[in-house]
């Protein structure tokens, strides 16, 4: 299968509303430009590095998110241009977002990612403090936070998964009940996007079923 064919089957075999976010990480240029012929233009990276490398070398009109987890030290690299930062995992993270994007004179667009699997290694805030978060975003006037994003549990079971992205949408439910004005929640991969969208997802990052396996 070509990288154009898995993106064109992939994208019918996914309601509408969801948006495909091609997760294009180690992949080369070359790689990207065929999922972008095919008519792709939101990518996605885990290094600030690498994004910025492809930014520069690659087409403006691709949106580039960030999927990654941030460090602080490296945002400056990509705030004139990233489009979403999935990652949020840390006030002190979202402080220097704001501090960068005003630098830029813009406002980025932010998910919070929330700990949902079971495994302690997965980064992510808890309930309160996705809470937490969103009260102190309302005094950080140049992100904008825009939703949720969570990555299950590395398991076979798929009751597991279900059970976890349900979880996420609860909240995410929750939030939007409290007139806090969320668009997106970001949920599911190549193994499990089947289970995210029937829980409600309406943005999956897909790597490996459209570019095919990593070496890295
Ligand atoms: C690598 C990665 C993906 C894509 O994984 P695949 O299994 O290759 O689809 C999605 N989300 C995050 C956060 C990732 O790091």
């Amino acid at each position: 299968m070509s990288i154009s064919k898995n993106i064109t089957t992939l994208i019918k075999d996914i309601p509408d509303y969801v948006q495909l976010v091609a997760v294009s990480k180690t992949k080369s240029n070359e790689e990207i430009m065929q999922a972008y012929h095919a008519g792709q233009r939101i990518f996605g990276e885990n290094k600030i590095q690498d994004m910025t490398r492809k930014h520069e070398e690659l087409p403006k009109d691709i949106q580039w998110h960030m999927i990654g987890h941030v460090q602080s030290n490296k945002v400056k690299y990509m705030a004139s241009y990233v489009r979403l930062i999935h990652g949020i995992d840390s006030l002190k993270l979202l402080k220097e977002i704001n501090k960068q994007a005003q630098k830029n004179n813009r406002i980025i667009d932010c998910l919070l990612q929330i700990h949902i699997a079971e495994e302690e290694s997965k980064f992510g805030l808890s309930v309160d403090e996705c809470q937490q978060a969103i009260e102190r975003a309302k005094d950080l006037p140049h992100i904008q936070i825009k939703g949720l994003m969570g990555m299950a549990t590395f398991t076979e079971n798929q009751n597991q998964i279900a059970k976890e992205f349900e979880g996420l949408k609860n909240l995410y439910d929750q939030l939007i009940k409290q007139n806090i004005p969320l668009e997106i929640l970001s949920m599911g991969m190549s193994g499990d996007y089947h289970i995210a969208f029937q829980k409600g997802s309406n943005m999956i990052r897909v790597g490996s079923k459209i570019f095919g396996p990593r070496n890295s």
